[in-house]
């Protein structure tokens, strides 16, 4: 691609689902600035430390640039050939479940649309999930549940319009800090505006709270469901709402109910006296937004836990309103656009749903698919089990490093080791997992690669290249288009551009739709790639044009997007009845703690390394901020352990252990520790935290439970 000096590059930051706007600009020397794009309406020009970085970030060091076969340099066509060849032999001898991809929340949703249309509509089979499994399939489950509809409600707007925000197992501080940015300055401006943050450790997202609940790790769902049941109680209902436009009222609150004060107490760690004034907070407040992170999504109740939160919701008719509802956050930059298109296991493209006879006819008939899937698929934490126990015979990872990331991370290595035929395309040559590649695919990185990505309020917008492409990278999706013609689907898999996918995608949401389905950008099925060149950013539903797409598409750059929009307005949801559902729930208890493992094991971020740093690892500056893995451990826990602040630490697990750097902080709520999930063995010696976490999941969702394991320590 030819670089234009003068003219900044629109894009989007590629870490997290905040979705920020970026202006890049490369220099006649080829250094490259980015900054903030003040027109964006994710962040109006505001970058983290993490987006303000990029361009330290970009250089080729340690890029695969070439094709490998066993480690040897090859063409793209013998690579390819062989994918293709070895992955019909496998499907022709042992049938279409012995393959599976594992994808990534990095791809932009060309590439995943590509993925899950190969997988889900011509292979024949649903084993295609992804990272993002271990980051909101929580979230999915409980919106479809309560929706029927994976629905994000509300809009980052409505951040600034509460009078009350509660950030529940969320440091909005260091993971979404262009969204704790937002809210502090919308306080600012209006001083009354309350925040409540709900999370075992006093985060650094503790300084813009008025009160901060240290609850017990997976206290939510008995907190959620008290507060349903002194809503109830103290008849903080909106009775009418319920009334027309929910079902399963009557038992969830029987359900709740049955839970005594000191049982709620005992079960969240808090003090009666703390309950109440949180209680009597949100039920005083009728603009109220409660903001969900991994503090919820990450556990073996996650499901469970945003169902208790949206409980409260309907019970107050608080949600589709300016500064109302329940509002999940996602960590990865295209976490929710991997879900529009069915990057995950359990669902089909366009929302639609795979156990649904009428949506795998319609993706068939539009496709004109051979071998549309009739199952779900294997989820993550299962499918590198079928890996271990030989059931999946050929697995295609891209844009993912599961040997550092997943729970029990020895064993998916040990899994993946063992895997007769493993493809890995990367940007990275070394990572953990790239490393254990039959064929390594070089990918095109952020700054290379055209496409769309989705954030956490349903905004699509385009990343857009600024780079040549190094190498022979290329873009994942015309890669996994290649092997599928090799396999014979060449006329399903004919895009020559992301333009054309997109325009696709946008055509299938609306395939039959007509308001029967939340997923809708059907007024962009006609998109030709003068369009999508200059695409503003727009949230979904877009069934038809609004002025400031028009604008867009004729290339007018005016930054000028159509207003925020907000779901369930109407009261109108997706389910069959078009009613919202209550779900009862009880709190079970989640202890895991045993006399050789003490204390409570919770896994988490910093604010400036993403993911397992092959990205931020390479800015001095970031690495500034945290520069060695440590561990976070209560002053009490310190001096019972015989532990001083700056020990190197063993933690162990039933599945592992690790040196960390101690950092003694009554931070950490007592009888907890806290780990970051970020370094690796190339980074810090025995730090590969997942190898900790034990693959325990939520039993609806499929989502690993990160954040309450059990865990030892000592001095090393
Ligand atoms: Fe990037 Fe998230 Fe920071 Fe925005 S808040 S600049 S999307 S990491």
């Amino acid at each position: 691609m030819e670089i234009d000096e003068a003219r900044e590059v629109r894009t989007t930051c590629p870490y997290c689902g905040v979705g920020c706007g970026v202006l890049a600009k490369v220099a006649a020397d080829g250094g490259v600035t980015v900054r903030g794009d003040p027109d964006h309406p994710a962040n109006f020009g505001r970058l983290c430390s993490k987006g303000s970085a990029l361009a330290e970030t970009i250089d080729l060091d340690g890029r695969l640039l070439y094709p490998e076969i066993h480690g040897r340099r090859t063409g793209w066509d013998e690579a390819l050939d062989v994918i293709a060849s070895t992955f019909s032999r496998t499907i022709a001898e042992h049938g279409p479940d012995a393959v599976a991809f594992y994808v990534s929340g990095q791809l932009l949703t060309e590439d995943y649309y590509v993925a899950n249309k190969l997988m889900k509509g011509f292979i024949g089979t649903a084993n295609i999930d992804t990272n993002s499994r271990l980051c909101m399939a929580s979230s999915v489950a409980g919106h479809r549940r309560a929706f029927g509809s994976d629905t994000v409600p509300g809009s980052y707007e409505d951040l600034e319009l509460a009078d009350l925000i509660v950030l529940v197992g969320s440091n909005l501080a260091w993971c979404h800090p262009v969204l704790y940015q937002r809210i502090a300055a919308a306080r600012e401006k209006r001083p009354d505006m309350k925040v409540v943050l709900i999370d075992p450790r006093r985060t650094m997202t503790s300084d813009l709270a008025d009160m901060h609940l240290a609850i017990a790790p997976d206290g939510d769902v008995a907190l959620f469901t008290g507060l349903l049941a002194y809503l109830g109680k103290n008849d903080v209902l909106d009775r009418a709402y319920i009334a027309a436009h929910t079902t399963g009222f009557d038992d969830a609150i029987a359900a709740a109910s049955a839970l005594d004060p000191a049982g709620i107490a005992a079960a969240t760690g808090l003090g009666e006296d703390e309950l109440a004034r949180f209680y009597g907070l949100f039920a005083a407040t009728a603009k109220t937004v409660t903001v969900y992170s991994q503090g919820v999504n990450q556990s073996s109740s996650g499901t469970n836990k945003v169902n208790a939160i949206i409980n409260c919701h309907l019970a107050t008719g608080r949600i589709g309103r300016p500064g109302g509802g329940p509002f999940s956050v996602t960590g990865q930059p295209n976490a929710m656009g991997g879900r529009e298109v069915g990057g995950m296991a359990n669902m089909l493209a366009a929302h639609m749903e795979i156990e649904n006879p009428g949506h795998r006819d319609r993706v068939q008939r539009f496709w004109s698919a051979p071998a549309v899937a009739e199952k779900p698929g294997l989820k993550a934490v299962e499918m590198f089990q079928a890996v271990a126990d030989g059931r999946i015979k050929a697995l295609w990872i891209m844009a993912t490093n599961p040997v550092d990331s997943m729970p029990d991370a020895d064993a998916v290595e040990a899994a993946i080791k063992a895997c007769p035929f493993v493809v890995v395309s990367d940007v990275m040559a070394k990572t953990d997992t790239v490393r254990h590649a039959h064929v390594r695919l070089p990918a095109t990185a952020w700054g290379e690669k055209d496409g769309t990505v989705t954030n956490s309020e349903r905004r699509i917008s385009r990343q857009r290249a600024f780079l040549p492409a190094p190498g022979e990278a290329r873009p994942d999706w015309r890669m996994i288009a290649e092997v599928a013609r090799r396999m014979g689907f060449g006329e399903a898999f004919s895009h020559a551009s992301p333009a054309e996918i997109f325009a696709e995608h946008a055509a299938l949401s609306a395939f039959e739709n007509d308001g029967v389905r939340d997923f809708d950008i059907g007024a962009y099925a006609g998109i030709d790639t003068a369009g999508y060149d200059v695409l503003a950013p727009f949230q979904w539903p877009a069934s038809s044009l609004m002025e400031g797409d028009v604008q867009a598409q004729k290339g007018i750059q005016t930054g000028r997007t159509p207003p925020a929009t907000r779901f369930f307005a109407n009261g109108n949801f997706y389910t069959p009845d078009r009613k919202a559902r209550f779900i009862a729930i009880r709190p079970t208890a989640q202890t895991r703690i045993s006399p050789d493992f003490p204390l409570v094991l919770n896994t988490g971020r910093v604010r400036d390394h993403w993911h397992t740093m092959t990205r931020t690892g390479k800015s001095p500056r970031l690495s500034q901020h945290m520069a060695e893995p440590f561990v976070e451990i209560h002053p009490a826990d310190a001096q019972h352990f015989g532990i001083g602040d700056a020990d190197i630490v063993r933690v162990s697990t039933a599945h592992g252990d690790v040196l960390l750097r101690a950092l003694v902080t009554a931070r950490q709520r007592p009888g907890s520790v806290f780990v970051p999930m970020h370094w690796t063995d190339q980074f810090s010696a025995r730090a590969r935290v997942d190898a900790l976490v034990a693959p325990i999941t939520d039993a609806i969702s499929g989502q690993p439970a990160s954040k309450n394991g059990a865990a030892g320590v000592e001095r090393f």
